[in-house]
């Protein structure tokens, strides 16, 4: 960071170089000066605000859809355990690794909405913190260790329908999770602590939230088929798993999502 833009920043917002430290607070970069002056870093602060308010946007979207590929984590690596699937690193899953994709779970459920809240009002917080660690450690590690099943194998199959391409990975890959839940015929409860979690935070539970406005069972089971590639990883899953299974856990699915969204 060079003098002048401290100058700039100072003289803009909190009265000139002289009060920087003291006027602002802030002893390190300029938009933590600026942000400490309720205004944007630069000249006069207006076209600044505007490139934050894109920043945070972004940063938004990037912690919605992180969740969403953090999701599958925990139940990819359950389906994993349960047919002893080698993992991604062509290992197996151990303790440690089911260990950590459950505590990515938790802490999305724990402090999923609360850092999504604190995104949205341009701050970070102790949840914000903790969900992009969910987002990156965990997952990653969760994932790696843990193995993948049938939420991937989905999320690879909906790329078969051009109209979900604008939407991110891990919105694909939540939606993927609830398809993989309704293949295993899981626990209602659990279920609808997925489902209702996802509306909160904003990810996909239809496919019309997919960008799918007009279902087509050609185009669906095009998606099945996919998922159920030779070599993809719904043959993870601890049971077999045809096309025309993964077709019906699709629309049923998407019967959850429209159902849980009082549609
Ligand atoms: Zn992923």
């Amino acid at each position: 960071m060079n003098e002048q833009v401290r100058n700039d920043c100072c003289e803009n917002n909190c009265g000139g170089w002289g009060t920087w430290n003291n006027g602002c607070g802030c002893q390190n970069a300029s938009n933590s000066c600026c942000n400490a002056c309720g205004n944007t870093f630069g000249l006069g602060g207006g076209s600044w605000n505007w490139i934050w308010w894109i920043i945070i946007f972004v940063v938004f979207l990037l912690l919605i859809s992180g969740m969403g590929d953090a999701l599958a984590t925990y139940f990819e690596a359950r389906a994993c355990a349960m047919s002893d699937a080698s993992n991604c690193v062509g290992g197996k899953s151990t303790l440690a690794a089911m260990a950590l994709a459950e505590l990515c779970y938790d802490t999305l459920l724990t402090d999923g909405v609360n850092a999504m809240l604190a995104v949205e009002a341009g701050v970070c917080t102790k949840a914000v913190e903790n969900v992009i660690e969910a987002n990156t450690y965990l997952s990653g590690i969760g994932f790696e260790s843990g193995g993948l099943a049938g939420a991937h194998a989905i999320h690879n199959g909906l790329t078969a329908i051009e109209e979900t391409h604008a939407m991110y990975h891990g919105e694909k890959v939540a939606f993927g999770t609830l398809v993989q839940l309704i293949l295993e015929n899981a626990d209602e409860d659990e279920l609808i602590e997925v489902v209702n979690f996802c509306i909160e935070v904003g990810l996909p539970v239809t496919l019309a939230e997919l960008g799918i406005k007009e279902v087509k069972e050609e185009e669906i089971m095009e998606v099945a088929k996919l998922a159920c590639a030779d070599g993809d990883t719904l043959g993870n899953m601890p049971f077999a798993v045809t096309p025309e299974d993964v077709y019906a856990a699709i629309l049923g699915a998407d019967a959850l999502g429209r159902y849980s969204l009082g549609e």
